[in-house]
């Protein structure tokens, strides 16, 4: 596109909350076959609630919700969020010696026991038997919510649900994505029964969970290897390098600082349909050279 056209498309993008920063970003939106979207804070809004408890025998609620709470107090997930929300001012107990485990969960240790709480995965991985509840967890991550699993000296001893709302504007982003030929992704780190209840409401083609942190980046790779030229949103920290990696990166502009710094386009308007908008205003400016 001649200079001009760049000027006045990038001008129309920042006065409609679309800010590309450069103009490579306005000329390879036009080329996207993919767009990737992170879940959790970009399709979602990423503020999740708990609205549900499972606990097993002869384990209350209020033991369940005090064992985890107690190791979320050290955690900056947005689920350790909607666990102390939940706990509110209850008492709750001391935990020692947390641990993150990236894109799994958490442990530490409350007297003698050693708590262990997030995925399945983290449970096999230290051998916790999840049997008991896993009927449980099936249902309710068939619902499309995140159950996190709280472990203690060993044992289940609860499910919390948590659910993050899709955002308004999600499915009608996907649809008119869809229409112009590209085709859409959803990128987490959340289980695969989750991930494919809210793929399937809102209709995405690929669905790629359990993907950990530090394999974002790759996954967009694979998807480029394909020959796809791809888009990544997101707004998280795990997500930059994903962001970098893919051929135009847009950030949620609530999201974090870092996420904007690695993208290209920044989306100030934390509204995933601006994505259509920059597309469409990419086109539009790439006809005008003509
Ligand atoms: P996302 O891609 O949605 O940001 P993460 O990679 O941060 O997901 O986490 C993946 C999964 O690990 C979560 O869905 C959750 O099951 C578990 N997890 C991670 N951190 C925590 C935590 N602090 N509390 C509970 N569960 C956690
Ligand atoms: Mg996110």
């Amino acid at each position: 596109a001649t200079p001009m056209a760049i000027m006045v498309g990038t001008g129309l993008g920042a006065m409609n909350g679309i800010l590309f920063k450069n103009a490579s970003a306005l000329e390879n939106a036009t080329k996207l076959t993919v767009v990737v979207f992170d879940k959790t804070g970009t399709l979602t809004v990423g503020q999740p609630d708990v609205v549900e408890m499972v606990t097993a025998p002869g384990v209350s609620e209020a033991d369940l919700l005090a064992t985890a709470a107690a190791l979320e107090k050290f955690s900056e997930h947005p689920l350790a969020h909607a666990i102390l929300k939940r706990a509110g001012a209850m008492p709750t107990e001391v935990a020692t010696g947390f641990t993150n485990v990236d894109g799994q969960g958490a442990r530490a240790s409350i007297g003698p026991d050693a708590v262990l709480l997030g995925n399945r995965k983290l449970m096999q991985a230290e051998g916790v038997a999840l049997d008991a509840l896993a009927a449980e967890a099936a249902r309710l991550e068939g619902g499309g919510r995140t159950a996190v699993h709280v472990a203690r000296a060993g044992r289940l001893i609860g499910l919390i649900a948590i659910a993050d709302a899709v955002r308004p504007t999600s499915k009608a982003t996907i649809v008119k994505l869809q229409e112009r030929g590209v085709k859409v992704a959803m990128m987490t780190g959340d289980n695969q029964a989750t991930a494919d209840r809210i793929g399937k409401e809102l209709g995405i083609d690929i669905v790629l969970a359990e993907v950990l942190p530090g394999q974002k980046a790759a996954k967009i790779k694979e998807l480029q290897d394909k020959g796809n030229k791809v888009g990544m949103v997101g707004d998280g920290i795990n997500d930059a390098p994903a962001l970098t990696q893919a051929d135009v990166g847009f950030a949620i502009g609530a999201g974090t600082d870092v996420a904007m710094e690695s993208a290209q386009v920044v989306l100030m308007k934390s509204d995933p349909y601006d994505v259509v908008g920059a597309i469409e205003l990419s086109r539009a400016t790439l006809r005008k050279m003509h």
